[in-house]
């Protein structure tokens, strides 16, 4: 498997762990864009949103109930943060493994510039 968020899954590669459960980990980016930055992904390989069905929406419900749960554990459930989605060639997507980008810590500005 060549999926580098597999790999952390796995723990063949580290990652700094906000948060984990059965279903999803969240660790922070590499290359954060913002005071917080934190990526959160299901365990189960889902190359994009575009390929979710079924029990995957129960999976990204999780992704959801993670987002809250890190936020809070940052300190930036009260002042906001955004959740971003990048799905395929005009969003930019990097890494093929369904993922959340939790940003806040800072007012953010407008969502494209
Ligand atoms: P995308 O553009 O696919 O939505 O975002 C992929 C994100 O993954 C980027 O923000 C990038 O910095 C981050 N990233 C890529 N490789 C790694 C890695 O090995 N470790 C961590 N923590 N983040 C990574
Ligand atoms: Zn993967």
């Amino acid at each position: 498997m060549s999926c580098i968020f597999c790999k952390i899954v796995e723990g063949a590669i580290p990652a700094k762990k906000v948060y984990e459960n059965e279903h999803v980990i969240a660790f922070h980016d590499i290359q954060p864009q913002a005071p917080v930055h934190v990526l959160i992904i299901p365990k189960k390989h889902i190359p994009t949103m575009n390929d979710a069905a079924g029990e995957d929406f129960v999976l990204i419900g999780e992704m959801h109930r993670a987002a809250q749960e890190v936020a809070r554990e940052l300190g930036v459930d009260q002042t906001g943060y955004r959740l971003i989605n990048n799905c395929g060639k005009h969003s930019g997507q990097e890494v093929f493994h369904i993922h959340y980008h939790l940003l806040g810590g800072e007012f953010l500005g407008p969502l494209v510039s």
